[in-house]
């Protein structure tokens, strides 16, 4: 089951940016899969919810974007879907064509809280400085 290794990477990766965007949590992650890629949508969610218990992505909304698989004609351009994995042109029924989506598994988008320091209240009825009297 390579979906384990790839949310591992995947979960190092949004954990990563988390750090470097100074979030403290996690609330979304997107993904975008296509059905070359090899990947399975449901082992992958599967494979997210055993993996981020723990972590810093753990309790975030994993949205999956399934990418539908679509290809372009070498002979008549025709750019059109493959829903049935069927590898020949709707057009024109020649065989060259070139995939143009559905290989893909990546990281769309990550929503992280930040760390807003600015907007915590100072404590009341402290910390203000004394005059002095002369
Ligand atoms: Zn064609």
């Amino acid at each position: 089951m390579h979906e384990i290794s790839l949310v591992r990477s995947l979960l190092k990766q949004v954990e990563r940016l988390c750090k470097q965007n100074d979030g403290t949590a996690v609330e979304q992650i997107e993904v975008e899969i296509g059905p070359l890629s090899g990947v399975e949508p449901l082992l992958v969610r599967e494979a997210f919810e055993i993996l981020s218990f723990g972590t810093g992505c753990a309790g975030s909304r994993f949205v999956i974007h399934e990418v539908p698989l679509k290809a372009r004609c070498s002979d008549c351009q025709a750019e059109f879907e493959l829903p049935s994995f069927v590898f020949v042109c709707s057009g024109c029924q020649s065989r060259a064509i070139q995939i143009t989506s559905g290989n893909e598994f990546r990281l769309l988008n990550v929503t992280i809280q930040a760390n807003q320091a600015a907007n915590i209240p100072k404590p009341r009825g402290g910390g203000y400085e004394t005059e002095h009297i002369a």
